[in-house]
């Protein structure tokens, strides 16, 4: 499953806030298997987010975004999603249910336009906040509080699958110019994905959906690079194998 995500917000772009919440999410899809393909940072601007969100729903399985929902001026993602799919936005009574629920506020403290959605939406109730994201056609939509967001995503999470690529991560004591042949032996050989990512030392990840071939091709490497130790194997989440679709 190939999934693109858009992050909304000026703060964003400004680099006055850190974009957290792609990199987390971009962990957290892996750990299903999904592919992240796109990270998009886009402005508060209604035009910009629709075109995007449209653009990216047409290529992908799936979008996500993060921000900008909620009642003030620059939380524009719930019109600009509906826009999007070419729907209004409309109350919607799920989420005013939910929220008189289980938060403090009553329907009438809310401002208005908290629990305004894109027609036809699935309603997702925010468990650490109160503006509820919504799923529309192929379209998530997360707050960007990083709490809540995350709260939000590990509820419908088991909704994004795909072949899981496992990872051996190893350190190269060597210049990284110095590794370009072997890498190419290692590429042209096993059917595996090379990443190199230089640092105080070099660290490739090995990445491939075959386990038994990854461990191969790590062994060759091994064997062939001054001072290389496995120094770590992120292999998922527990259970992440066990999946759904997996
Ligand atoms: P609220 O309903 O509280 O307005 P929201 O879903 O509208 O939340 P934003 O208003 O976009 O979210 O952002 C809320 C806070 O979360 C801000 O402090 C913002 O900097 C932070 N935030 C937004 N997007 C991200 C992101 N991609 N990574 C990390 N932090 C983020
Ligand atoms: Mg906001």
């Amino acid at each position: 499953m190939q999934v693109a995500i858009v992050t909304v917000g000026d703060e964003l772009l400004a680099g006055d806030t850190v974009n957290t919440n792609a990199a987390w999410l971009g962990e957290r899809l892996a750990d299903r298997g999904a592919t992240v393909e796109r990270v998009v940072v886009v402005p508060d601007r209604v035009a910009d987010i629709a075109q995007e969100v449209n653009e990216l729903r047409a290529e992908y399985d799936a979008v996500v975004t993060t921000g900008g929902l909620g009642p003030t001026h620059d939380d524009l993602t719930m019109e600009a999603v509906a826009a999007a799919v070419g729907v209004p936005v409309e109350e919607n009574e799920e989420a005013v249910a939910w929220i008189t629920e289980h938060t403090d506020y009553e329907h009438a403290d809310l401002v208005e336009g908290t629990t305004h959605l894109p027609k036809g939406c699935r309603m997702l109730p925010n468990e650490k906040g109160v503006a509820p994201g919504c799923v529309i056609e192929s379209v998530y939509v997360l707050p960007g509080v990083p709490d809540e967001m995350k709260a939000m995503f590990d509820a419908i999470a088991e909704e994004f699958s795909g072949d899981y690529r496992h990872v051996r991560v190893v350190e190269a004591d060597e210049p990284e110019s110095a590794l370009v042949e072997r890498f190419a032996e290692l590429r042209d050989r096993f059917d595996v994905t090379v990443g190199s990512y230089p640092g105080d030392h070099v660290r490739v990840k090995l990445q491939s959906t075959d386990e038994e071939e990854l461990d191969r091709a790590a062994d060759w490497l091994r064997e062939r690079v001054d001072g290389l130790d496995e120094v770590d194997e992120v292999d998922g989440v527990e259970g992440a194998d066990e999946a759904d679709g997996v």
